[in-house]
């Protein structure tokens, strides 16, 4: 696999690589690249090098880098008030809450800080609903909720629960789309089924038709909660506000994260207002939890989505990135299968995806690589028509050049 020629890194990026290298955990794998400045889809590195970002923050820069809108309502929220705990109330935090309420199911608001904190909260939910006699929950291979030790272990992907055992007790994994074997998992200790509409690190793969339909039916018949993990593909990303919406399904319990505030960190849990009272004053907490700060971009982000009619753009956009992708893969054997669901985009190769990545990165490009050969691509939901095509044009060099060399 090419790699970026080290003795090419600038003096400004080294100097900052070797802080890293003495006083950063070196739990992620890394590009030798330093980012200083972005704005919409473009991002730029201490060398002043400019990248077309088809992946911005990994999903949290739903609106691309430093929207206007959400840097406003930040700053001006800032220097008024940063963060109060949640014994008192705040304006920001009821008025987040409102929006997402009327934008879904009309429920109830939990807010915290991350993905896998608002899954945590989910299955907290699931066990005080029945008092924990009801601890089981049925999640699905392929299937990606989070790191801390219960959403790991919600996470039916051995990779991750490599050396970390004894998991959390009560998980039982079934293939994805797999109704049947949902219904053979199902006892009197089950009591949730949880899983993403649209897998995102299982390599975007919509749930297969019918499935969210029969996990409804399921729980409904045997008094189970269904939660659907949205931190990827909701808020806006995929054309409607939540995933759950193209499939006329209504879960009891979503999770939110990623760009639930346009690349602030900001997580939430919506429920029904039934269900919200097993959640007692006591039984759970998040210090940083729906701060004014998050509630303030949360905020913003939806509005600016509103004003800048940003679902509709997404339906157009993606229609674009559709027609681009299934073109190259009309002409390039190594692209098996083009996945779009608004702007979470799959692109399945038959050739290794990191060489793929590497190759979009040196004709400053940024892409992801998921499950080996799958190249996601999460795009801002206001890319334009311009950059949609400037970066399937250097993403198909980048999958034929790497495909001519496999
Ligand atoms: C990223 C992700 C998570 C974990 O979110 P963190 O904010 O990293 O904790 C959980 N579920 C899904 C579907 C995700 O994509």
């Amino acid at each position: 696999m090419a790699t970026i020629d080290t003795t090419s890194i600038g003096d400004k990026t080294q100097s900052v690589i070797d802080v890293f290298n003495r006083y950063v955990v070196p739990n992620y794998k890394r590009f030798p690249v330093c980012l200083v400045r972005g704005l919409g889809s473009k991002v730029w590195d201490a060398e002043g090098a400019e990248y077309l970002d088809l992946f911005p923050g990994w999903g949290c820069n739903l609106l691309g880098h430093c929207p206007e809108p959400v840097v406003r309502a930040v700053q001006e929220q800032v220097a008024k008030l940063i963060h109060v705990p949640n014994t008192w109330y705040t304006e920001p935090q009821g008025e987040w809450a409102r929006l997402l309420a009327e934008r879904s199911f009309g429920g109830q608001a939990f807010f915290c800080n991350s993905g896998t904190e608002a899954n945590e909260a989910a299955i907290k939910l699931v066990r005080l609903r029945t008092d924990g006699r009801r601890y089981k929950i049925i999640t699905f291979k392929g299937g990606f909720h989070g790191r801390t030790m219960g959403s790991v272990t919600a996470t039916a992907q051995p990779k991750y629960h490599e050396g970390l055992g004894p998991m959390l007790a009560g998980f039982q994994y079934a293939p994805h789309g797999d109704l049947d074997a949902v219904e053979k998992l199902v006892d009197d200790q089950t009591g949730g089924i949880l899983v993403e509409p649209i897998l995102g690190e299982g390599g975007v793969v919509p749930a297969p038709p019918g499935f969210l339909e029969g996990l409804r039916r399921i729980a409904d018949e045997r008094d189970l909660l269904l939660v659907f993990d949205e931190v990827q593909c909701g808020c806006g990303r995929t054309g409607k506000w939540f995933g759950y919406q193209h499939f006329g399904v209504t879960p009891d319990i979503i999770t939110l994260a990623k760009s639930l505030c346009a690349g602030i960190a900001g997580g939430a849990m919506l429920t029904t207002v039934e269900l919200a009272k097993h959640l007692r004053p006591g039984m759970h907490a998040s210090t940083f939890g729906g701060n004014p700060i998050a509630a303030a971009a949360g905020v913003a982000a939806i509005e600016m989505i509103e004003n800048e009619h940003l679902l509709d753009h997404v339906d157009r956009t993606a229609e674009l990135f559709r027609q681009r992708l299934l073109d190259l893969k009309e002409k390039c054997d190594a692209v098996r299968d083009v996945r779009v669901a608004g702007m979470m985009i799959g692109v399945e190769l038959s050739i290794d995806g990191a060489a793929v990545v590497q190759s979009a990165l040196e004709k400053n490009l940024l892409v992801n690589c998921t499950q080996g050969r799958v190249i996601r691509l999460l795009p801002s939901m206001n890319i334009t028509a311009d950059d949609v095509n400037d970066g399937c044009d250097r993403l198909s060099d980048a999958i034929i050049e790497v495909a001519s060399r496999a």
